[in-house]
C-alpha cells in the first residue's frame, strides 16, 4: 500500500486529490488548517470505498506543524510514498494596494509552505531512495497575472524551487515535479457568473477546469508511468498558454 500527504486536502483540488489516489489504492493523511469537517467528510468518503485515511491539523506555512503532519503520517503509515504540496491562497488586489503583511503571508502560505513540507520529508525519502514530489503552483506563476503579482510571484518561485531540488535529489531517486493549474472551479475562483463566463469564453476548449482535471495531472506524476520525468511543470489550462 503507498502512502500519500496531500497539503490542503480539506477542500478543492486538493480534496479531489485525496479521493483520485484512495480510488488507486493509496491510503491518505488529508491536511486542513481551518475545514476541520471537511476535511473529516473527507476520510469518510475515502474509507467509504476500502482505503485508509487519517486527518490532520497542520498550518503548513509554519515550520514545526508542518514536522508534525510530516512525522504522523510517517508514524502512523510507516512511510511516506508522495507529498502533494497544494495548500495554497489567493488575493485579487492591485499592486499599489498589497500591503506587506499581505505579501508576507501569501508568501507563507504558499511558498514556505513548500519548503517546510519538502524539508521535513527529504531524509526520509533520501533513506528509502525513493519518493515523489509534486508541487501545485499556478498558470499565473508562468505568465503573470495582473491584480495578482504577488499570487503569481509567489507561484513562479514553486516552479524554480522544483527545478533545483529535482536536480538535487535526482540522484537518490526522487523525482520533483510541478502542476501549474489554469482556472479551475472551486472556492478560490469566488467570481459572479459574468466573469467567469467571460473567462471561459478566452480558454481554447471552452470551459472552466475540474479539480479532477487536476487530480488526475497530479497522480500521473506520482505514478511509474511518470519515472522520468522531474523537474517538469505540466499546466492543464484548456489552451489558455
Ligand atoms: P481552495 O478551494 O481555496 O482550497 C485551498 C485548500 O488549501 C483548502 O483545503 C485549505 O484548507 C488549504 N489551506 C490554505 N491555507 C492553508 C494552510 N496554511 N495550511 C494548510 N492548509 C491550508 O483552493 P484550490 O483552488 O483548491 O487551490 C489549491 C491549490 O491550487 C492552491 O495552491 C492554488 O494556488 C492552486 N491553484 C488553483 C487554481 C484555481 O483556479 N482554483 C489555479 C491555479 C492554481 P483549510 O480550509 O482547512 O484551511
Amino acid at each position: 500500500m503507498k502512502v500519500v500527504v496531500i497539503t490542503g486536502s480539506s477542500r478543492g483540488i486538493g480534496r479531489a486529490t485525496a479521493i483520485e489516489f484512495a480510488k488507486n489504492e493509496y491510503s491518505v493523511v488529508v491536511n486542513y488548517n481551518k475545514s476541520k469537517q471537511e476535511a473529516e467528510k473527507v476520510v469518510s468518503e475515502i474509507k467509504n470505498f476500502g482505503q485508509d485515511a487519517l486527518s490532520f491539523k497542520a498550518d503548513v506555512s509554519d515550520f514545526n506543524e508542518a514536522n508534525n503532519l510530516i512525522n504522523f503520517a510517517i508514524k502512523e503509515f510507516g512511510k511516506i510514498d508522495v507529498l502533494v504540496n497544494n495548500a495554497g491562497i489567493s488575493l485579487q488586489k492591485i499592486f499599489q494596494n498589497v500591503t506587506e503583511s499581505e505579501w508576507e503571508n501569501l508568501f507563507k502560505v504558499n511558498v514556505w509552505s513548500v519548503f517546510n513540507c519538502c524539508a521535513a520529508v527529504a531524509n526520509h525519502m533520501i533513506s528509502r531512495k525513493k519518493g515523489k514530489i509534486v508541487n501545485v503552483s499556478s498558470i499565473w506563476g508562468i505568465a503573470g497575472a495582473s491584480m495578482e503579482a504577488h499570487y503569481s510571484a509567489s507561484k513562479a518561485a514553486i516552479i524554480g524551487f522544483t527545478k533545483s531540488l529535482a536536480k538535487e535529489l535526482g540522484p537518490s531517486g526522487i523525482h520533483v515535479n510541478c502542476v501549474a493549474p489554469g482556472v479551475i472551479d472551486t472556492e478560490m475562483n469566488n467570481f459572479d457568473e459574468k466573469t467567469m463566463e467571460e473567462l471561459k469564453n478566452e480558454i481554447p476548449l471552452k470551459k472552466i477546469g475540474s479539480a479532477k482535471n487536476i487530480a488526475e495531472t497530479i497522480l500521473f506524476l506520482a505514478s511509474e508511468q511518470s519515472d522520468f520525468i522531474t523537474g517538469q511543470t505540466i499546466s492543464p489550462n484548456g489552451g489558455l498558454i
